[in-house]
């Protein structure tokens, strides 16, 4: 198996265009794949030595067509720049990323272990398109959007239109995913992510939900944006649950009547990690934590 470095963009064209290329971020979902069923004729273009694909940086949120998160309409919203070849590690330690998006810290502090954390990247968490991927619920309630480059140039595309269903993103052959943009909440919107899984640590997600509520006049919701991930083929939003806390304090009884909508709409599958009736279950539960936001 061939392996390429390549050291620039053009480099890394160039490179995808071999015949069996395959983009190697971290590895740790490739290797896995690639050593269950070897392909000893792929070549693997690493990113490692990428620099333009790493990175944090503050940006103005022009052009972003992401919905914006408890920005006033017509206000121009912060952006966060993530490289895609940022590991979880690198983004957890991030200053900006634990200040302005507590919500995708706290995914990233769980998802993995240490070693997984610094050699798994943003990149290949959502081009793996897992409906158990932790920081797609996260960065889906965000409003993020993803910039994807080829040598027919850039574009940019909403994360709810890049993932398709497990192991589906909508990449073109020979594009990269090169950075995630994520407009910066307002300081009266509440972040919450929480995962249940089979163990406390190295748990792949039995459901996760990541919430993000706009807090307006009296600490009522003005606006709710939940995510669910692993109750459906990619990450599910719940419309109903989501109005039926406008204009709502955070009160239990409030979200006990969100989460029977949650349960009424869900649709799990039964799986070796957990049964359906349980998914649906936590799904509805895990609203009822939001009650620690008020
Ligand atoms: C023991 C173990 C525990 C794990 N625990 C978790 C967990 O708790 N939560 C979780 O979410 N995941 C978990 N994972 C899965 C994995 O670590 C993550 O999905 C990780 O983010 C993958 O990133 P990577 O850089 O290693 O991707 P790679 O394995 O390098 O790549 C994955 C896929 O994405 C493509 N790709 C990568 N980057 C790009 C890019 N920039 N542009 C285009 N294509 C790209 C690759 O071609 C490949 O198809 C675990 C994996 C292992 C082995």
């Amino acid at each position: 198996m061939n392996v390429l470095f390549p050291r620039d963009l053009k480099q890394l064209f160039k490179a995808l265009a071999e015949p069996g290329a395959r983009v190697l971020a971290g590895g740790t979902d490739l290797l896995v794949r690639l050593r269950s069923k070897p392909d000893l004729s792929c070549t693997l273009v690493s990113l490692d030595r990428l620099a333009a694909l790493r990175g944090v940086a503050e940006d103005s949120g022009a052009g972003n067509k992401g919905a914006a998160t408890g920005v006033g309409p017509g206000t121009l919203h912060r952006v966060l720049r993530l490289g895609a070849a940022c590991t979880h590690a690198e983004l957890l330690a991030h200053p900006l990323v634990r200040a302005r998006l507590p919500v995708l810290a706290q995914a990233l502090a769980d998802l993995g272990s240490p070693p997984i954390r610094n050699m798994g990247t943003l990149g290949g968490n959502l081009c793996t398109a897992s409906p158990a991927g932790d920081t797609l619920p996260p960065l889906l309630a965000l409003g993020a959007e993803v910039e994807l480059a080829s040598t027919a140039g850039t574009r940019r595309l909403p994360l709810a239109e890049f993932l398709l269903g497990p192991g589906r993103a909508a990449l073109q052959p020979a594009e990269i995913l090169t950075a995630v943009r994520v407009p910066v909440p307002g300081v009266n919107v509440r972040q919450h992510f929480e995962k249940v899984g089979r163990r406390d640590a190295l748990a792949v997600a039995v459901v996760s939900l990541a919430a993000l509520v706009r807090l307006g006049h009296g600490g009522k919701v003005a606006e709710a944006r939940l995510a669910w991930g692993s109750v459906a083929p990619t990450i599910w939003r719940c419309p109903e649950a989501e109005a039926a806390l406008v204009g709502r304090k955070l009160s239990l009884t409030a979200l006990a009547e969100a989460a029977a909508l949650v349960r009424a709409q869900v649709q799990p599958i039964s799986d070796v990690r957990a049964s359906a009736d349980y998914r649906r279950e936590v799904a509805g539960n895990l609203l009822l934590r939001l009650a620690m936001l008020e």
